[in-house]
């Protein structure tokens, strides 16, 4: 079965995509946390960060230069953001299709506050 992220990477499902390359995706969360909170997908289905081989280096870091630029595209870079990746049940984790949030646009608080996302 195709993940949920899967299937936005290839448009069968809507979003609001912000960015697409030969690695890498990024569309805007459905349910935000702050006025900035965009998922960097893999377009490799990695389902969690323990799945990343050494292969995947190069998406890895691809993921953290497009979340830069997308950073400074939103106009957030010196207000400052957060960049989150959850894994598994105590991490938060709900779509195994492993993804980077970046969140910002208002102060996002303690690093962990109770069970919430961003503080
Ligand atoms: P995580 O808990 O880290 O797995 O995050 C999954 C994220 O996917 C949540 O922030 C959801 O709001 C988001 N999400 C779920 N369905 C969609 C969708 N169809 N389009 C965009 N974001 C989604």
């Amino acid at each position: 079965m195709p993940t949920l992220f899967a299937k936005i990477i290839r448009g069968e499902i809507p979003s609001k995509q912000l960015y697409q390359d030969d690695l890498v995706t990024a569309f805007r969360d459905i349910n935000p946390q702050a006025p900035t909170h965009i998922l960097i997908v893999p377009n490799k289905v990695i389902p969690t960060v323990n799945e990343l081989t050494s292969d995947d280096e190069q998406i890895t870091a691809r993921m953290m230069m497009v979340a830069k630029k997308l950073a400074a595209q939103e106009g957030i870079a010196e207000s400052g953001y957060r960049l989150i990746i959850n894994c598994n049940g105590h991490g938060g984790q709900e779509v195994f299709h492993m993804h980077m949030h970046l969140i910002g646009g208002r102060p996002l608080g303690p690093m962990l506050w109770g069970s919430s996302l961003v503080g």
